[in-house]
């Protein structure tokens, strides 16, 4: 059967044209004056961020965002260039790395701008304006709160950005936030003008923005999930236009096969009892490696093109699938949790489903110890 090059137990192949394809597809329905700032937190949804930022920056993409200095610094040793913004909070005994490594660090409200502000150096920073999800920034209507801190010598504010959280959503009383929320930034961006602060840069849009409100444009669109060519859900499915392909797909290779007999028992508590004489085979992939342990009995694996049941509780290192029904299948035979193969397709959407989450979680929660190959071509 089939051998795939690179992939020794479980791995990530990364599909570079697809990932171009996706950066075309944004930087055309963005225009001109709208750069992308792609998310590569939580090593770029799961992805590897120093090679999806790697990859980017050779399509020549200037602008990332993070969500901890330590992923900022990451990127900055694996040679990555250019603004490389923090969303999150930074504690104060790591402003130092703020200068150090040249990350702009988001002020996440008026208190942390003021500690920001005694840092004995000159940091860049972005204002968070909280529009109305109340998660971080300073309220909308309190512009002259930003208006103070970018008075301040030590800070050089080099962007003001919000965050939209319901633009997912067409529901008509979403739509109506979501325009409140635009709004309400356009009127502080406005009053920030007014009393004379300069040379900023704004952001508004993640995925959803950008995708249900094109209307919209500002300096950056902070593009995560979709830019690796998912959706958050299966029936946010043509949003996109059928222009966006998966990069990620999510392989292992089978361990080895076992015949167990009617009535026999597979795996951790027994949990899944042979009905008839059946071949199991055992994958070297397991919930260290993101699989949820809950996913058991839930979903299936391709091999071969052909569906492969999960069954038994998933194991921290290792899971079972039922090929009783593809006689043809051997040991090093590879497994597709997330891909294609054969006719054969499973989205992060679809697994995400299967789950009762968003495909989000999934690919982020996908753990260090798996390979991850770019593939060329
Ligand atoms: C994660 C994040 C993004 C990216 O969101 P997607 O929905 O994945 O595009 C953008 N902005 C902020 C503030 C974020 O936390």
């Amino acid at each position: 059967m089939k051998q795939c090059e690179g992939g020794h137990r479980a791995w990530i192949e990364l599909d570079r044209t697809n990932l171009a394809k996706n950066v075309a597809f944004f930087r055309g329905m963005l225009g001109e004056g709208c750069a992308l700032m792609p998310a590569v937190k939580a090593n770029a949804y799961g992805h590897g961020a120093a090679l999806i930022a790697g990859e980017l920056q050779r399509f020549g993409v200037t602008d990332f965002c993070v969500a901890s200095v330590g992923e900022g610094i990451e990127l900055r040793e694996e040679g990555i260039k250019g603004q490389i913004l923090v969303l999150g909070f930074t504690p104060q005994t790591d402003f130092a790395l703020l200068a150090q490594y040249d990350l702009t660090q988001t002020i996440v409200d008026a208190d942390y701008g003021r500690k920001l502000c005694e840092y004995p150096g000159r940091l860049k920073v972005h204002a968070a304006i909280d529009t109305g999800m109340h998660r971080l920034g300073i309220p909308w209507d309190r512009p002259e709160k930003i208006v103070r801190l970018a008075a301040v010598e030590n800070l050089n504010l080099t962007g003001v950005f919000s965050h939209l959280c319901v633009a997912d959503s067409r529901e008509d009383w979403d739509v109506a936030y979501t325009r409140e929320q635009i709004a309400r930034f356009d009127a502080a961006v406005k009053e920030l003008r007014l009393a004379g602060v300069r040379g900023f840069k704004t952001h508004l849009q993640s995925s959803y923005g950008v995708l249900n409100y094109p209307e919209c444009h500002y300096d950056y669109a902070r593009i995560g999930i979709a830019l690796y060519g998912i959706l958050s859900r299966k029936e946010d499915a043509g949003k996109e236009c059928g222009k966006l392909f998966p990069v990620l797909s999510l392989k292992s290779r089978i361990a080895c096969i076992r015949t167990v007999e009617a009535g026999e028992g597979v795996g951790y508590g027994l949990a899944y009892v042979a009905e008839e004489r059946s071949r199991i085979a055992v994958l070297p992939i397991g919930y260290a490696d993101g699989i949820p342990r809950s996913l058991a009995g839930k979903g299936y694996v391709l091999i071969d093109g052909k569906r492969a049941p999960i069954v038994g509780r998933i194991c921290m290192d290792q899971m079972f699938v039922d090929v009783t029904g593809l006689p043809g299948v051997e040991t090093a035979d590879e497994a597709v949790l997330i891909g294609t193969s054969g006719q054969e397709q499973i989205t992060a959407e679809q697994y995400a489903a299967w789950e009762g989450t968003i495909s989000n979680e999934i690919v982020s929660r996908l753990g260090g110890r798996l390979e991850r190959i770019v593939k060329v071509g």
